[in-house]
């Protein structure tokens, strides 16, 4: 009969013990908006959700991919309200939506649509995990970051509407309390948009599957960094 070490058994367990208590994470992946009320418009034409769900659907491949389990919403053709979103599996470890950001008509009308690019990423305190958000917030911006993406800031302009307090300037972080996604959500939660879908050039560049791809790496990887 083979003899098993103390040692070797001792590695062993702690490998299996490693593996058994590193569960993956369930996350929900929402699609902004909907097929009916599909959210800002394109230079192009191309309408906002067709962006969030290229991008949410490569986000959710690459979770899926790096063993975490995924719920999307928003993703189908049926309505969906904005609370029912992080509802939908309200055991989740976490919720993260994407979007695709505007600007203020004036603004494009000023024919200032060129001028703004760039992500941007919304926490609320009244999510009742803020602390466990901001820090998943802060790993998905360091990886958008790190991927050569810049943040827009264009969220804390003081203008009505916006004006956005900016909790961290270098990664794009904005406080947005009123966020319903966020606030109703019963897990720590954050809010993306990804970039500006009304600047002609920036929105050309987010239509490839190359920056769909890097984007989704980026933020998938921020994700799987913040595990709690
Ligand atoms: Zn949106």
């Amino acid at each position: 009969m083979p003899r098993i070490s103390i040692s070797s058994l001792i590695a062993f367990l702690l490998a299996f013990f490693t593996v058994a208590t590193c569960q993956a994470a369930s996350i929900i992946v929402d699609a902004g908006h909907t097929s009916a009320h599909p959210g800002a418009t394109g230079a192009s034409g191309r309408v906002e959700h067709l962006y969030n769900l290229d991008l949410s659907k490569a986000v959710t491949e690459d979770l899926q991919a790096a063993g975490e389990r995924v719920v999307r919403t928003g993703a189908d053709d049926r309505e969906i309200g904005l609370a029912d979103r992080p509802n939908a599996a309200p055991n989740a470890d976490f919720f993260i939506s994407i979007h695709h950001d505007s600007m203020p008509q004036a603004w494009i009308d000023e024919g200032r649509n060129r001028l703004l690019k760039g992500f941007a990423i919304f926490v609320s305190e009244r999510n009742p995990h803020y602390e466990q958000s901001l820090v998943c917030a802060k790993t998905i911006g360091e990886r958008l970051l790190a991927a050569g993406e810049t943040p827009s800031l264009y969220h804390a302009t003081p203008i009505k509407g916006e004006n956005r307090p900016l909790i961290d300037r270098r990664l794009g972080i904005h406080r947005f309390d009123d966020l319903v996604v966020l606030k109703t959500a019963p897990m720590p939660a954050v809010l993306v948009e990804a970039g500006v879908i009304v600047n002609p050039d920036e929105e050309r560049r987010l239509a490839q599957p190359a920056t769909i791809a890097k984007l989704a790496n980026a933020i998938s990887n921020g994700v799987v960094d913040c595990h709690p």
